[in-house]
């Protein structure tokens, strides 16, 4: 199964992926995880990543389509994939389209979380990231992570400014893809209202349907 996950920021798409992920056997690619990781390592992607990142500017198209089609090679997505933040513009769908034609493959469903903005700029506000780990902590009560007991810090671009400008961005840039799916007729839309296990249950059934 090749879907991609669609979403505002704070729609709960890295939440659900893993949830996806573990039910559906197919690894979680995520390229916001990617870009983070080289960040910490420092590297060249890392350092020409990190400025955008942090202003909640998107990374240029070729540098992520590069990421993203490069992953998507890798042996374990033999039964498929989840993307997680990718695409993210009409350009960096088209490249995806492209690439998965010359592999003979192509998406099964697009999987769109909707939610009001309101509740996007609450999630995000309160959002915090485990600095070992990664696990994200929405409603974190405690400074240390649930799962592993290391820290939580809050993501650069979790801070007022850059989630507006996140905002911004992904109403310019990524919500056309919503439409650029439907037309492809593989668009599912999924209210991401209710708790997280709510949310999953509406996920499974859309995907269940697919098979
Ligand atoms: P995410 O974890 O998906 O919210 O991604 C965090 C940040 O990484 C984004 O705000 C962008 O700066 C960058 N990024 C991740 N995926 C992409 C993408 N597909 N295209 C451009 N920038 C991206």
């Amino acid at each position: 199964m090749r879907i991609v996950l669609l979403g505002a920021p704070g729609a709960g798409k890295g939440t659900q992926a893993e949830l996806i992920s573990e039910k559906y056997g197919i690894p979680h690619i995520s390229t916001g995880d990617i870009l983070r990781e080289a960040v910490r390592q420092g590297t060249e992607l890392g350092k020409s990543a990190q400025t955008y990142m942090s202003k909640g500017e998107l990374v240029p198209d070729d540098v992520v389509i590069g990421i993203a089609a490069e992953r998507i090679d890798q042996p374990d997505t033999k039964n498929g994939f989840l993307l997680d933040g990718f695409p993210r513009t009409v350009v960096q769908a088209e490249a995806l389209d492209k690439a998965l034609a010359e592999r003979n493959q192509r998406l099964d469903a697009v999987v769109n979380l909707e939610v009001d903005e309101d509740e996007v700029v609450r999630r995000l506000g309160g959002r915090k990231l485990c600095a070992k780990c990664g696990a994200i902590h929405t409603a974190a009560s405690g400074a240390t992570c649930e799962q592993c007991g290391e820290e939580l810090i809050t993501r650069a671009d979790d801070q007022p400014e850059a989630i507006r400008r996140r905002l911004q961005v992904y109403k310019d840039q990524t919500e056309p893809l919503v439409g650029y799916y439907d037309r492809a007729g593989i668009l599912k839309r999924i209210p991401a209202v209710g708790s997280v296990e709510e949310v999953f249950e509406r996920v499974s059934r859309t995907l269940d349907s697919l098979t």
